[in-house]
């Protein structure tokens, strides 16, 4: 049947046996109840609600249904397996640093997240202040790795905020996470973008009278150059926690074309006689860093499959 007053409405953050809807149309956020039927509604989701007709405890109404979602983070859990983290997610910033190190395998892992997740990366090298115009080069040079494969790069400074404008093109129309070890400058980045970002958290409808909620839950962000962003310390994190080692050769696009093509059926890729992939290599269509990269995740996954842990 069709509900009576029903409204169109999305996610802003949800905790507990409530969430904080946003009408599209006014951009007011109105604090609702959830149905029984919609326990599993996260941030990011795209909700039918209606309006309440009072507004008890603050309550201004009820979410009826949520929409079919276009992707979804996960995290592990330990009862349910797996935990939607957050919904409708269309880009995922996977931020590196050039301090401490930059980690080509670590930006893989990532990608092959985002491969699997069907999700678009955008890779973000930060602090390019700390390189000289010798270093700059040849840190540009060795990310044509990426850029050779189709995946958009750029480079920034939170500091000097150079690149910055850059990488606000890219998250306009598109709602975005950040992702990437800890001090490669998220909190940053994430500062200089949202600078009134305590003005959105205080933005909630008037009758709202449960108080502000000092939760970890993930909350999504308006950008002011347009594009919205999920953020929280567990989306951050968001990793490579579930996949198989045939998940992972498919997570690195370019060797695609050359997967199930060798000689054995099982090849691992290694020293195997007829394998296509090394033959690729040899032949320079595919970069040794990432087929080492390859092998190394495969290897780090078989440890800590070993000690029955999640690998990441
Ligand atoms: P997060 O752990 O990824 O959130 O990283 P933070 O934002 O906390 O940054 C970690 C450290 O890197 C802090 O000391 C920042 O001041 C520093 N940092 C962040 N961005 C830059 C940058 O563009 N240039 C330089 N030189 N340092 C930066």
């Amino acid at each position: 049947a069709l509900l009576e007053n029903a409204r169109e409405g999305r996610v802003i953050t949800r905790f507990g046996q409530h969430a904080d809807i946003e009408d599209p149309q006014t951009g007011i956020i109105h604090r609702c109840n959830l149905r029984r039927t919609v326990q599993s509604l996260v941030t990011g989701d795209r909700v039918v609600w209606r309006p309440g007709k009072e507004t008890l405890h603050g309550i201004a109404g009820v979410v009826e249904a949520v929409h079919e979602r276009q992707s979804v983070l996960t995290r592990p859990d330990y009862y349910d397996g797996v935990k939607p983290v957050a919904a409708n997610i269309d880009q995922v910033i996977i931020v590196a640093a050039i301090l401490p190190e930059l980690s080509l395998n670590i930006i893989d892992r990532y990608l092959i997240a985002c491969e699997v997740l069907n999700i678009r990366p955008l890779i973000v090298i930060n602090k390019v202040d700390l390189l000289d115009s010798e270093g700059r080069e040849m840190v540009d040079e060795l990310l044509d790795i990426y850029r050779d494969i189709g995946y958009p790069i750029v480079l920034v400074s939170a500091d000097t905020g150079e690149g910055m404008e850059a990488l606000e093109r890219h998250l306009d129309q598109h709602v975005s996470v950040f992702v990437g070890q800890s001090g490669v400058g998220k909190s940053s980045l994430v500062n200089t973008l949202l600078p009134d970002v305590d003005a959105q958290i205080g933005d909630v409808s008037e009758n709202s009278g449960l108080g502000q909620h000092t939760t970890t839950a993930a909350r999504l962000y308006h950008f002011d150059q347009g594009g919205d962003l999920i953020d929280s310390p567990g989306v951050r994190e968001f990793g490579l926690w579930h996949l198989e080692p045939e998940q992972i050769a498919q997570g690195f696009v370019e060797f695609r074309d050359y997967l199930g093509g060798c000689k054995f059926r099982d090849c691992k890729h290694g020293d195997d006689p007829g394998c296509l992939l090394r033959q690729a290599v040899e032949d320079g269509h595919i970069s040794v860093e990432r087929f080492d990269s390859y092998h190394r995740i495969i290897e780090s996954m078989k440890e800590a499959k070993d000690n029955r842990q999640f690998s990441r």
